[in-house]
């Protein structure tokens, strides 16, 4: 088994990780603490054709993998995981119209959202409906040519900034569960957005709900088959874009111990000279290099289609997650009182990396998952 990426996955990170020295890290904390989209970012992404990352060459996408895109979405996240995030969900969406969408909607969608002219975002969690999505209350009701769409979505992460929300509808009877549920893609400007959250981490990219009565909807706007979406959704493999974003905070918060360790002295000698300072260093580098192969063998396993690459990538997911919280909070100990302070980036690894156990489902249902394969094998 390989455990080195190819020249070319190697290129690819060295030219996000340049990126993200140059255009992210010295923005990152401005622009989280004034909630201030990274709209320059995402532009220079844009520019750079990542914005299209995993969408196939004929649609004027990269056409790379599931580890290209963890390579990818490490580096940004290292700087700001908001700018991780938004790309991630973008191609997310993109990743669906491509999978389950007609010829006529990746003609439409697809190379607008490869030169993110057309930004996606994902409606599917509801108020009832967070862990258990089988619970939604959203309904498409047949409306002539169409559907009429009521209801809400309690978390829509960047529905300001985005063009497009891919929305689950409960489109057939409960009986039919889980294969009562339909996708369609909605303009934001259809939605009426009745709530922000003041969430602590993430605050470039914020998230809210938005509610819709009567919305009418085209049927060519539904995304797959009728009834198929939360099936359909299961087959989608970017899921590991979510340990990637960790893996990226567990490093971010590794290399800047490391720096504040060398240059902070007590006692008449550098911190990182004491005992407790160096194993305390260890094992957030054993955490981030266990957390970066175990999200690379899940994507891995994704891009050959591998049976067991949803168990492994909720195994990365909550141990990545995990990792980025253990290293973040490492990370503040090692800076002492100005860790906790936002002199430092240490506190914002910390609020984004909590965030990272919840979002993409709680790393507990994801134990629920690997348990359940681990008792059938
Ligand atoms: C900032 C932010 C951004 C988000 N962005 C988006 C987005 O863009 N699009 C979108 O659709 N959603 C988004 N979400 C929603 C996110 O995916 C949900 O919050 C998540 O799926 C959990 O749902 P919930 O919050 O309702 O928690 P609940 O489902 O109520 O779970 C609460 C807790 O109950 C426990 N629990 C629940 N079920 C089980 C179980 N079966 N076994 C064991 N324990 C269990 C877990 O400990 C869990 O943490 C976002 C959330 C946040 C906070």
């Amino acid at each position: 088994m390989p455990f080195r990426l190819t020249d070319d996955q190697r290129e690819l990170r060295d030219e996000l990780r340049t990126f993200t020295d140059e255009e992210v890290i010295p923005v990152a904390s401005t622009l989280d603490h004034a909630g201030t989209y990274p709209n320059g970012i995402l532009s220079g992404l844009a520019d750079r054709g990542v914005t299209g990352l995993t969408i196939g060459e004929s649609y004027g996408g990269r056409g790379q993998g599931n580890v290209e895109l963890v390579v990818t979405i490490e580096e940004l996240s290292a700087g700001l995981m908001s700018v991780g995030a938004a790309l991630a969900l973008h191609l997310g969406v993109a990743a669906a119209v491509e999978e389950f969408g007609t010829e006529r909607q990746r003609d439409e969608y697809l190379p607008e959202m490869a030169r993110f002219e057309t930004v996606g975002a994902l409606g599917l969690s509801e108020e009832n409906a967070g862990s258990d999505k089988t619970a939604m209350e959203t309904r498409a009701e047949r409306d002539g040519s169409g559907w009429s769409l009521t209801g809400h979505k309690q978390w829509v992460t960047n529905v300001r900034e985005a063009d497009v929300v891919l929305l689950y509808a409960k489109t057939g009877p409960e009986d039919d569960a889980p294969e009562n549920v339909s996708a369609f893609l909605v303009p934001t400007d259809d939605l009426s957005v009745a709530h922000e959250w003041d969430a602590i981490g993430g605050d470039s990219v914020p998230t809210a709900r938005v509610e819709f009565e009567d919305l009418h909807v085209p049927d060519d706007r539904m995304v797959g088959q009728q009834g198929t979406a939360l099936t359909d959704r299961r087959e989608l493999t970017g899921g590991v874009n979510l340990p990637a974003r960790a893996v990226g905070i567990a490093r971010a918060s590794l290399d800047v111990a490391v720096v504040y360790a060398g240059e902070r002295e007590q006692f008449g000698q550098p911190i990182g000279e004491f005992q407790g300072v160096e194993w305390r260093l260890a094992e957030m580098a054993e955490r981030v290099e266990t957390a970066r192969l175990l999200t690379l063998r899940a994507a891995e396993a994704a891009d050959r289609g591998d049976a067991d690459a949803g168990t492994l990538t909720s195994m990365a997911k909550v141990h990545a997650t995990e990792a980025a919280v253990e290293n973040a909070s490492d990370a503040m100990d090692v800076h002492g009182g100005v860790g906790f302070t936002s002199e430092y980036p240490v506190e914002r690894y910390f609020r984004d990396a909590k965030l990272l156990t919840v979002a993409g489902g709680p790393n507990d249902v994801h134990r629920n998952t690997v348990a359940d394969a681990v008792s059938s094998e």
